[in-house]
């Protein structure tokens, strides 16, 4: 296939479980453990920066990457070959009965994972730090679909690395102005740490954000922040099942299994907080550790309603 179409080798082992960080998100959690082959294309040509021509609509319905049975389609073997790594097996349709459905008003619901008996989970990233021209190649052959949570301080500097990604059918969400922990704030601070997020997230990418994720999941379930996600916008608080450390995830199930309609984050991070491994690396790692559990990454947005405009 290319010069580094060799056979992966599994070198991490189970003991470096142990050794994982802490269970919250947005920290430079690490597992330790050798690194694995490299997952870098021998060809192709870095992303174009085009702006997205086609913001995908709040609304969750049917995306710009989705097959003709609906569901995201999975990108062809060859593309996957190229990053040495096994396909996922198709996401299903999406289902025409939407199992989260919100409101346009009122309390934001919390949660971590969606109820679905399909063999799916989803994944999301957050905060914005990487911006890898090699991950956005590797979604766009891939086509596999992610929600990114995006924290406005820290994508500023540009905007315009999200918008390919936005192209592909994948939505952004709101993840504050600069990573404040929220319950260390007041509610006026809070407020305006997803207000203004909200803002500037909905002027660069045309629509408004339709989620929203607090740093580290901190004060996800007290009433300061819903009320001032209520206030700001976005209609759900998201928070996760599994968080991707550089090559495995760490489970809040003790049996450190997937389950169906499991939300997996993951961040954009690069080297300098993945002890050398590339974003692309990272992954790819996730993808396996999803593919060796035999489960399909379906669009989040594909699986809620949103509220009727
Ligand atoms: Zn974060």
């Amino acid at each position: 296939m290319n010069r580094h179409a060799r056979s992966r080798t599994t070198v991490y082992v189970a003991g470096a479980l142990a050794l994982l960080a802490a269970a919250t998100g947005c920290t430079s959690g690490g597992d330790s453990g050798a690194a694995s082959a490299a997952l870098v294309p021998a060809s192709g040509s870095p992303a174009s920066g085009s702006p997205a021509t086609a913001a995908p609509s709040r609304s969750a319905g049917p995306s710009a990457s989705a097959s003709p049975t609906g569901g995201p389609a999975a990108g062809d073997a060859a593309a996957w070959a190229k990053w040495h790594l096994t396909p996922l097996p198709p996401a299903p349709p999406a289902p025409a009965d939407k199992p989260v459905k919100l409101a346009r008003t009122g309390p934001v619901p919390v949660f971590s994972e969606v109820k679905t008996s399909d063999k799916v989970v989803f994944v999301t990233i957050d905060d914005g730090a990487e911006k890898d021209p090699k991950f956005v190649e590797m979604l766009t052959d891939l086509k596999v679909p992610v929600s990114m949570f995006l924290t406005r301080d820290i994508v500023k500097d540009n905007y315009g690395y999200f918008k390919p990604l936005q192209a592909l059918g994948n939505h952004i969400h709101n993840h504050t102005v600069d990573h404040a922990q929220m319950s260390k704030v007041p509610p006026e601070k809070q407020k305006s740490e997803i207000c203004d997020a909200q803002a500037a997230l909905t002027q660069q990418y045309g629509t408004p954000p339709l989620l929203f994720r607090p740093p580290y999941g901190d004060g996800a379930n007290t009433p300061a922040l819903n009320t001032a996600v209520q206030q700001c916008g976005p209609r759900a608080v998201v928070l996760w099942r599994e968080s991707m450390q550089i090559h495995d995830m760490q489970y809040q199930a003790a049996d450190k299994k997937l389950r169906a309609g499991d939300i997996v984050l993951a961040h954009f991070r690069g080297p300098k907080d993945l002890k050398g491994e590339t974003m692309t690396q990272m992954f790819g790692e996730l993808l396996a550790r999803i593919q060796e559990q035999g489960f399909a990454v379906a669009r989040l947005e594909d699986y809620i309603e949103a509220p009727a405009a």
